[in-house]
């Protein structure tokens, strides 16, 4: 199967998923969009009200400050992966549970293979604690990790940033040096993963770093 047929098979699962309880809540499940082939993942915390009314990620409040901080990086929308560790509507918009981030990490490790991206953004706390459990995000924002070959850059949520007036343009320093990053991660050697060739021991946290 090629890395789109993959997203598409990931994305009709999750539209009839029953593996929690989000399903009851769910109107439309929210796989996420992008090509099978961006350089740059965004990974959010879960739909909102009016991403389960469409189906899509990012389409509401956020979602537009999302799209300002690609343009301000030349980027645009169409350019880059974006979904989210839950991918149907946590009602009320609470915060996903630690069984939904479980039930639904299938999915998303099915996409983050499929499209082998260069960089992983993640938005908030919950996409952040996937990567680096014992992380503070007031402390590692903006930086990038190389785990497993792959750049993270751990970033404060759009949503965060609109409500702590603050926060937005540490939000937008922390975008401004993407281009960068992007540019580092495209000259980093292939990561051969050596669980691969049955070394269980290495889960990559050794290949930790700093830039
Ligand atoms: N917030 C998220 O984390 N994801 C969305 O898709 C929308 C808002």
């Amino acid at each position: 199967m090629n890395p789109k047929e993959e997203l598409e098979k990931v994305a009709r699962e999750a539209a009839v998923c029953t593996r929690c309880n989000l399903q009851f809540s769910r109107k439309n499940a929210v796989p996420g969009e992008g090509p099978a082939n961006a350089e740059i993942m965004f990974i959010g915390e879960g739909p909102g009200f009016y991403e389960n009314e469409q189906g899509r990620p990012f389409v509401g409040a956020a979602g537009k400050f999302l799209d300002e901080l690609l343009h301000q990086i030349g980027m645009q929308r169409s350019d880059v992966f974006i979904t989210n560790i839950v991918k149907c509507r946590p009602p009320g918009n609470r915060d996903p549970e630690a069984g939904e981030i479980q039930a639904c990490n299938d999915y998303l490790e099915r996409q983050i293979q499929a499209i082998n991206p260069k960089v992983i953004v993640t938005l908030g706390r919950f996409s952040m604690a996937r990567f680096l459990p014992n992380a503070k995000i007031s402390d590692v924002h903006g930086q990038a990790m190389n785990i497993k070959g792959r750049l993270i850059v751990a970033m404060y949520h759009p949503a965060a940033a609109l409500h702590q007036r603050s926060l937005q343009s540490t939000v937008e320093e922390d975008f401004a040096h993407l281009p960068e990053l992007i540019a580092k991660a495209n000259h980093m050697p292939e990561y051969n993963d050596p669980s691969s060739n049955g070394h269980e021991e290495d889960n990559g946290a050794t290949q930790l770093s700093l830039f």
